[in-house]
């Protein structure tokens, strides 16, 4: 299908230099249109925000595959930097990521480079005008952005493991929690819940779950609850009306997100925020739809509640509404893209004819819907209470050792046998885990063991303080009796408490 044509704004020429300096007044934006639809949906979108009267200098730059192919491992190259660090707020169509090797996720690095901690996405149905077996869906997921497993902190250990590293701090914690709350009083939201799976990690999602309590707590007027993530998810597929805001951690939060969304309706439907202490950035939460690329039939929707959500972090609310509702509107009057065609369809339409309907409906209000009045300001990327707290430095006492051995076909307690032979005067054997379930001692025969053995040393009692010297002497005793270190882990106590779980079965 051919493109329908909509009238280019005149800063929707990008190779138009005097658009981006055209007025003092407007706010300086980087606009990059992205891969596959990207470039056909920030069309339309810029489209209606032009003609809407959005008071924006946008400066184009190309991100992305054709990046990636010029070389640059990261998809994005200095001069789309330079006009980030401008600007400080990012339009972004959706990015195709090239398969193969040595390619690292732009929007992992966009996120991390510029400290967007916070990914906000609504998931709002709009039923009836477009199908869903959820018609009163409100949910905004607040989705901790920088961490967790996304630290892409990956290593191969033995013929048969490899591991990717969950880490989870305070400070990340406290950020996403605190604009959580801050998000539910602003938009005037009543609930908060947390999705966490604190049962089986008691630290990482232990420590998220503890900050939502300490940091909630500081907000008496909102309600809070907590969920272990596998029946929050249950719930919230099928009674989504039960929910609010949810703030999850990072990985959690990305999978639940996209599910929401697609309850919704379509993925096509939901925008989302990424706000960070140094920039923002706005994008639909789809990805680049090569399957339906340079066809013209994609729903611009997500990215412009996107766009929406970014005029009222510009403080451009009257202009955020008048789109927002001018949307609705299109939706209630049926005209549709495919992805959202269905019995209340009346017209069913490309990509473009939506911005034309969008446009043609600018101050015109839904009459069914709920139209949009945008009064608050968003929640502050620095709210008036500090983001996070540093605490003071805890007192450290070594107290052992993880050791982790690659060892391929031996029985655990021939293992152990060849462990206690090295023991030395300051560090003997407690425990050892494959898997983290414990085989030794009184393991059980039936555990699946692989090559991959966690040795757990704690440091005697009535011995000397534990020194690094005393483990390294312990390594060397290791590797002189032919054991293949493959890993350590050192033990602490902070104040006296633990900082590090027992062994499954322990
Ligand atoms: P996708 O979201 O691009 O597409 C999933 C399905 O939804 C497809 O059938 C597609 O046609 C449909 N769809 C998506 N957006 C739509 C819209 N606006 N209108 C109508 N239908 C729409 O997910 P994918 O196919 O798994 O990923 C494609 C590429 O996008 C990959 O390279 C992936 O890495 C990338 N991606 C980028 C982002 C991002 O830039 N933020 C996010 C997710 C995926």
């Amino acid at each position: 299908m051919e493109m329908d044509q909509v009238n280019s704004p005149q800063w929707l020429d990008s190779s138009a230099p005097e658009a981006v300096t055209e007025s003092a007044v407007l706010t300086p934006i980087t606009v990059a249109p992205g891969d596959g639809i990207g470039p056909e949906i920030m069309q339309a979108t810029l489209a209606i925000l032009s003609a809407a009267g959005a008071r924006i200098a946008p400066e184009f730059i190309e991100i992305g595959e054709a990046t990636y192919l010029r070389g640059h491992a990261s998809g994005i190259d200095d001069a789309a930097w330079a006009s980030l660090r401008r600007t400080g707020v990012l339009l972004k169509g959706p990015i195709t990521t090239p398969s193969g090797g040595g390619y690292k996720s732009l929007n992992v690095t966009l996120r991390k480079t510029l400290g967007l901690y916070a990914n906000v996405r609504p998931c709002i149905s709009y039923a009836p005008f477009v199908a869903t077996l959820h018609p009163r869906m409100d949910v905004v997921i607040v989705r901790e952005n920088e961490e967790d497993l996304y630290a892409g902190i990956e290593h191969r250990q033995t013929d048969e493991v490899y591991q990717c590293l969950k880490l989870i701090t305070r400070p990340g914690c406290e950020k996403i929690v605190r604009h959580a709350f801050e998000y539910a009083r602003q938009y005037g939201r009543r609930k908060v819940s947390c999705m966490v799976k604190d049962n089986i990690m008691k630290m990482t999602d232990g420590l998220f779950a503890r900050v939502f309590e300490e940091i909630g707590a500081e907000y008496p007027d909102i309600q809070r609850e907590r969920y272990i993530i596998d029946i929050g998810a249950a719930r919230l597929a099928t009674r989504p009306e039960r929910f609010d805001v949810i703030v999850m951690p990072n990985l959690y939060g990305d999978i639940l997100s996209d599910i929401a969304a697609e309850m919704t309706g379509s993925v096509g439907l939901a925008g989302s925020a990424n706000i960070g202490e140094h920039g923002v950035m706005f994008e639909a939460i789809h990805g680049s739809a090569p399957d339906i690329a340079g066809q013209g039939i994609a729903n611009p929707g997500g990215l412009l509640l996107a766009a929406v959500m970014m005029l009222v972090q510009l403080r451009q609310n009257d202009v955020a509404e008048r789109i927002h509702n001018a949307w609705l509107r299109t939706l209630e009057d049926g005209i549709h893209t495919a992805d959202i065609a269905s019995g209340n369809t009346r017209s069913k339409v490309g990509t473009s004819a939506v911005a034309e309907a969008v446009i043609a409906r600018l101050g015109q209000q839904p009459t069914q819907l709920a139209s949009v009045k945008y009064e608050a300001a968003p929640p502050a990327a620095q709210p008036r209470r500090p983001l996070y707290v540093r605490q003071p430095a805890q007192h450290k006492t070594r107290v052992g050792i993880d050791i982790f051995v690659h060892a391929a076909g031996i029985a655990p307690d021939d293992l152990a046998a060849q462990l206690q032979a090295v023991e030395t005067g300051q560090l003997s054997l407690q425990v050892i885990t494959n898997r983290g379930v414990k085989v030794w001692p009184q393991g059980h025969a039936e555990t699946f063991c692989t090559d991959h053995w966690r040795c757990r040393f704690l440091a005697r009692t009535g011995a000397e303080a534990l020194t690094l010297g005393h483990k390294v002497a312990l390594l060397q005793r290791m590797a002189d009796a032919g054991l293949d270190v493959i890993k350590t882990e050192h033990l602490f106590n902070f104040d006296g408490v633990a900082g590090f779980a027992q062994a499954q079965g322990q």
